[in-house]
């Protein structure tokens, strides 16, 4: 049975963010991944880094402070991590975003969402709709305005790539294997998997949306399940928008090497990732809402993938209940690329004791656990 320190289970962006912190402190890790790395939603997601969402994009309970911070932690992540792999995940912040307005309605739920950013601190502003088409004429006639504000961007696969490979260089080890078990065994624990175990002190379960398999070792709730979200991957002649269009759930970005990625939708399809073609006609119909130019873009790339999501739509992040050492980083939504940066610091700096646990203590797993007595 090989020991390692920590053993993280799962190679999306929540287990590689984790597991090159940890490397990075000289803990001795070994990632357990049962397919690849970022080969589900940490891989395909679009990359955008929002610190303040719309209600679209539905994750509570996420203070914006820690959000904003974990944007800023990026920045930092980006410069080592492309000084110590060679690795240009295109990172970039500011990038501007408009978010655009139909009706009476979205208008004036889009201007208390300036008025918000502001009071955060944030920059955002509202644009009648004379000046948004100034900045690109080819964005709808019928919008009322919008409104503007800054987030950032990143390629997701290359990131997680990255990570991995940064971890990998501070000594971890992947293991193509899937985890079946986790067991209390002389001060110890042992993970079982079906290849192989791993004996070690801590564990890290980024299992993504199917960490509820956690409930049967753990034996205490895990309400994470998934929730499938698609995009559409286009190319159009022309410039490249220079900011990200979003109107309700739908978005218009186009990336660094000139793609387009639209997106998205958000259904309750169990584990199916396949893509489909109702969801690619319902997004395409909202970026032509958006920009009917789109009609003359050429279809490349249909993806389909699961947002890890709690019950109570809040990330379950922190030490697990009676199984000290132990600890959950999974249920960020939509959010995931975004909030790996603060997760990782938070659980990394619990493990190795070197910060307060307090801002963890909205995420804590016992939150289940509570209802379930309580019930
Ligand atoms: C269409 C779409 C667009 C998105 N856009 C954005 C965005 O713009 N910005 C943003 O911040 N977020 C975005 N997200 C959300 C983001 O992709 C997720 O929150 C994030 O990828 C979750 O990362 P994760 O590591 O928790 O899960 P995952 O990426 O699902 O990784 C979990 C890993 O654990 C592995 N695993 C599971 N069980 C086991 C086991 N028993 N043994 C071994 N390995 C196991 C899985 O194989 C998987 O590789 C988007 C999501 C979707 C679907």
């Amino acid at each position: 049975m090989q020991e390692a320190d920590a053993v993280v289970v799962g190679a999306g962006a929540m287990g590689c963010a984790i597991a090159y912190l940890l490397s990075r402190k000289g803990v001795g890790v070994i990632i357990a991944e049962k397919d690849s790395i970022a080969s589900h939603a940490s891989g395909y997601a679009l990359g955008g880094l929002s610190p303040l969402t719309t209600t679209s994009q539905g994750l509570e309970g996420f203070p914006t402070r820690l959000a904003c911070e974990s944007l800023r932690l990026h920045r930092s992540l980006y410069r080592e991590l492309k000084k110590e792999t060679g690795i240009d995940y295109h990172f970039k912040s500011p990038m501007p975003r408009l978010a655009l307005a139909f009706t009476r309605r979205e208008v004036e739920y889009l201007q208390s969402w300036v008025s918000e950013q502001k009071s955060e601190g944030l920059r955002a502003g509202w644009l009648d709709k004379e000046a948004v088409w100034a900045i690109d004429g080819r964005i709808s006639r019928r919008i009322l305005g919008a409104a503007r504000c800054d987030k950032g961007v990143l390629d997701s696969y290359k990131f997680v790539l990255a990570l991995a490979q940064g971890a990998e260089k501070h000594g971890a080890q992947i293991r193509y294997t899937r985890v079946t078990g986790l067991e209390k065994e002389h001060g110890q624990y042992r993970v079982r998997t079906l290849t192989e175990d791993f004996s070690c002190r801590k564990v890290v379960l980024a299992m993504g949306p199917w960490s509820g398999e956690a409930e049967a070792w753990l034996h205490m709730p895990v309400p994470v399940g998934p929730e499938k979200g698609q995009e559409v991957r286009l190319r159009l002649a022309g410039p490249p928008f220079p900011y990200t269009i979003t109107w309700s759930r739908y978005h218009v970005e186009t990336k660094h090497d000139g793609v387009i990625f639209a997106g998205t939708t958000k259904e309750d399809a169990g584990f199916d990732d396949k893509p489909t073609a109702e969801s690619r006609d319902d997004i395409i119909k909202g970026v032509l809402r958006m920009v009917p130019c789109m009609k003359n873009a050429d279809i490349i790339l249909q993806t389909a993938c699961l947002r890890p999501v709690s019950t109570d739509r809040t990330p379950i992040i922190g030490e697990v209940p009676g199984w000290p050492g132990v600890y959950l980083a999974t249920g960020h939504g939509g959010r995931g690329m975004l909030l790996s940066a603060i997760t990782a610091q938070l659980v990394v700096s619990s493990i190795l004791g070197s910060g307060s646990n307090r801002y963890l203590e909205p995420f804590t797993p016992a939150r289940f656990l509570k209802t379930h007595v309580d019930l």
